[in-house]
């Protein structure tokens, strides 16, 4: 393990400080064909290295990682001969989130991080030149979103650099020389950005995936018991239970929320109703973020006085406005240190709605409202990604730190919105119903992604889902239409995990009877590390 970690960050610099091992900040990798073999000779070698091994020879923790490191090798692969994502997504190639990183962290001294950023400048220019030569056929998508990041996210060659340099004891002389490369640098993406709009591109790719690449990747990102066709069903069960659930309490809720008004006929009208009723109640968008901030130790002494897991005090959750870099995806996200960082900041990126229509925001705030912004929170924060993360940089295994599965992650973080309000988490009727369209979200997130990648469907047929099945304000559904459109399986792993992680629980709390503790079970189920459910429910169950 610790020979495949040390070679993983010799020939991935940008993703080793990403996880805060810093030895090759200075190195900013050219994806050229020469990488691309080295690549796969690396990927091939260690293949080759586990072949060693007899997986039934080793101990529980050791085959859950045996089985990550084969599948992280195997997925490297099918990335590079079938994926190909270099040639069609534009937005792949954008070093300005890794030097933020630098210019953010507090691993080392203002001085040694200016060094390292100065050294990895020289490489940009060939950096994107290299990028124009692999892009061939890119989707129209993709390449909008790599035009807007790029741009935005070069502030920190700018504003962001010149702040840094004013802060720091470099000599006049290394100031004046990082400055004229940060101009360098500055032309390079703008050229990028430039050549991209002016590319003819007359037959894009799509961004539909097709069934046979989604299937795969699916299997690769996931590493689910279910496959798509599986969790596609169970989501479609499950939205119409949702749906039943949700009428019965709007059904009650009807004559606070409504009055004397008739009752429409048609059951999911009767709902949204009362939900639009109830998103009124919402903060604005100056307080958005100090709301978020209010809320954070409110939900820790309650996890605390609920007594349903141990939280660490000593890594303070800090809430700051989302970097430029970050921009066009999602609205809120979690920032955490890596295994290496250990006393790194974790960061709640909250979306700013500054330049947003009055209109917009109103709509965006809605979704937001004073109920789901909670939900948001618990997910986000107490006890999800926030916790988890906590929980799996203690983690005793390099390898689950490192190549962490994002649907334990997601489906973790969906598990704890439940597992709050079923604790008695500001019990009411009204909750419980904005929950129930909370998590119609998770669920429909994987029938939008399947159907889109996999199924054809249309962009009006997805709009109508998100909005009249799902609820969801415009803004909301235009947001996430433009992120079907950007990624492929990842929608999945919300629901897919939360699904796996309730499924497991409830199969131990029968087993165990009496003797089932919830505080104990989240802790077991957390010190495994960001393992594919899969493989932790064989280990939780064997020790059982
Ligand atoms: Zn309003
Ligand atoms: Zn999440």
């Amino acid at each position: 393990k610790d020979g495949f970690v040390t070679a993983l960050w010799e020939i991935n610099p940008g993703w080793a400080s990403g996880v805060g091992y810093h030895k090759y900040d200075s190195i900013l990798s050219i994806y050229d064909a020469n990488e691309e073999k080295r690549q796969l000779d690396f990927v091939n070698a260690q293949l080759d290295s586990l072949k060693q091994f007899n997986v039934e020879d080793l101990s529980d923790n050791n085959k859950t990682d045996f089985q990550m490191i084969k599948n992280q090798l195997e997925s490297t692969i099918f990335s590079i001969k079938e994926m190909k994502s270099s040639e069609w997504n534009p937005s792949e190639y954008n070093v300005c989130g890794a030097f933020a990183e630098i210019l953010n962290g507090n691993y080392d001294s203002l001085e040694v991080r200016l060094r390292a950023f100065n050294k990895k400048m020289n490489a940009v220019p060939a950096y994107y030149e290299t990028a124009k030569k692999n892009i061939k056929n890119p989707t129209v998508e993709h390449t909008e979103l790599a035009i807007a990041q790029n741009l935005g996210g070069s502030s920190v060659f700018d504003a962001d650099l010149k702040a840094a340099l004013e802060k720091s004891k470099l000599s006049a002389a290394e100031k004046k020389e990082m400055l004229d490369k940060a101009q360098v640098s500055i032309k390079a993406i703008k050229d990028y950005a430039a050549w991209l709009k002016a590319l003819p591109n007359k037959t894009p790719r799509s961004f539909r995936l097709g069934s046979a690449l989604y299937a795969k990747k699916f299997n690769f990102d996931i590493q689910s018991s279910y496959t798509p066709d599986e969790i596609y069903k169970i989501a479609v069960d499950h939205k119409k239970d949702l749906h039943d659930k949700m009428f019965v309490l709007a059904d009650k809720l009807w004559a606070k929320y409504k009055g004397k008004d008739p009752k429409p006929a048609d059951k999911l009208d009767l709902i949204k109703q009362v939900i639009d009723k109830i998103s009124l109640q919402h903060t604005t968008p100056e307080k958005f973020q100090s709301e978020i901030e209010k809320q954070i130790p409110e939900l820790t002494a309650y996890v605390k006085a609920k007594d349903l897991l141990y939280i660490d005090p000593s890594k303070p959750l800090v809430v700051r406005k989302e970097p430029a870099y970050m921009a066009g995806v999602a609205g809120a996200s979690i920032s955490a240190p890596g295994p290496y960082d250990k006393n790194g900041n974790t960061y709640y990126n909250v979306g700013s709605m500054s330049g947003w229509t009055a209109e917009n925001a109103e709509s965006y705030l809605r979704e937001y409202n004073d109920y789901i912004l909670q939900i948001l929170n618990i997910h986000e924060a107490v006890p999800g990604h926030y916790t988890q993360l906590v929980y799996s940089n203690q983690s005793p295994s390099i390898i689950k730190s490192i190549l962490g599965n994002g649907a334990m992650v997601e489906g973790w973080a969906v598990y704890a919105e439940k597992m709050m309000l079923e604790s008695g988490y500001k019990n009411s009727d009204e909750m419980w119903l904005m929950y129930y369209k909370w998590n119609l979200r998770a669920t429909c997130n994987t029938i939008l992604d399947i159907s889109v990648h996999t199924k054809n469907m249309s962009k009006e047929a997805a709009l109508d889902l998100l909005t009249k099945e799902a609820f969801q304000q415009q803004a909301e559904a235009d947001g996430k239409w433009k992120r079907v459109t950007l990624s492929q399986v990842q929608l999945c792993s919300y629901f897919t995990g939360y699904t796996e992680i309730y499924n497991l629980r409830e199969e131990l709390k029968k087993k165990e009877g009496d003797k089932f503790n919830l505080k104990k079970f989240h802790e077991k189920f957390l010190s495994f590390g960001s393992a594919p459910v899969k493989y932790i429910k064989e280990l939780m169950l064997s020790e059982e």
